[in-house]
């Protein structure tokens, strides 16, 4: 029976770990043939473990370990998909992270170098896997959704200066190609996860695993953080990702965004004081 994705090719950057690898999953076990991808090896091997485990056969997978910031890392992507599959559909610009600097810090006093390197992962790598592929989409009339972050305002985030105002660029630079690539049949659509349970804490920030899952568990039964009452998992943004790169369900949405992140977004600290204050 032909599922969403049958003789579709997606790449999905980012997939060694988190919300990259539950959509490569997702997509793969809808008929999708996936390029899955990190710069670590041993990471990405569990991806392609957890794709063999759910029944995608070993020719739908192609995993390449590649530093998607790095011309010769996109050039691999894009290459190696088309040489072992033939055709892109779908590209998923997912690989990103908080970059800590060497003194573990992340805010305002941060030095420019990390700032830059923030932007280069977060911001410039999508710029450049978008201009690369998308002849490629052209040919295919296909789809790209990018994943931000509800970081990216308009709330102020100063703890993550850089990576917020990375992410904020990548929002407004996906509506901007959303319009530019439209006319060649190309989607461009924005997923903006809230909390989710990922690497992004450990394999990224370097926080304990422990630590990490106590800081998940603490946010997530905070109802004035996260009103849903639990924190996001990879696949609750899979899901979503999904339902972007699928013409089918979603046609007619360009260069919007969904958000996902249990309400996090709509809960303020004045409302908190003033309910506070009322049950004073
Ligand atoms: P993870 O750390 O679990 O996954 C991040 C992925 O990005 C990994 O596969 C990592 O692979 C890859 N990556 C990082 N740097 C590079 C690089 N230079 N080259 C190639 N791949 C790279 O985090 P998430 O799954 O949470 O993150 C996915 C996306 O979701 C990111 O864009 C993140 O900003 C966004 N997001 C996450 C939130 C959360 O709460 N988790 C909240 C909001 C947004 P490897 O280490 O193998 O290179």
């Amino acid at each position: 029976m032909a599922q969403r994705f049958t003789d579709e090719v997606a790449i999905v950057t980012g997939s060694s770990n988190g919300i990259g690898r539950a959509t490569a999953i997702l997509l793969a076990s809808e008929g999708a043939k996936v390029t899955i991808t990190g710069r670590n090896a041993e990471r990405l091997e569990e991806s392609r473990q957890a794709l063999l485990k759910v029944g995608v056969p070993s020719g739908h997978i192609n995993s390449v370990v590649a530093d998607v910031t790095t011309g010769a890392g996109q050039d691999v992507l894009i290459d190696s998909t088309l040489k072992k599959f033939g055709k892109i559909n779908i590209l998923i610009n997912n690989a990103g992270a908080l970059i800590v600097d060497p003194e573990g810090k992340t805010n305002t006093s941060t030095g420019v170098e990390t700032c830059l390197k923030t932007f280069q992962l977060n911001f410039q790598s999508v710029v450049e896997m978008t201009q690369k592929i998308r002849p490629h989409l052209a040919n295919t009339h296909g789809e790209i959704v990018n994943v931000s972050s509800v970081g990216a305002g308009p709330a102020a985030e100063n703890r993550f200066p850089y990576y917020s105002a990375a992410k904020a660029a990548l929002d407004q630079y996906s509506r901007n190609t959303a319009i530019d690539l439209i006319p060649d049949g190309i989607r461009v659509n924005i997923v903006q996860p809230g909390f989710v349970a990922t690497g992004f804490t450990t394999a990224a920030s370097g926080m304990s695993p422990d630590a990490s899952a106590k800081m998940y568990e603490g946010i997530g039964a905070n109802t004035s953080c996260i009103p849903a009452g639990y924190c996001g998992r990879p696949e609750h943004l899979a899901s979503v990702i999904a339902f972007l790169a699928d013409r089918k369900a979603s046609e007619y949405i360009v260069g919007q965004t969904i958000i996902a992140d249990g309400g996090t977004t709509l809960v303020r600290g004045r409302n908190v004081a003033l309910a506070t204050r009322r049950a004073e």
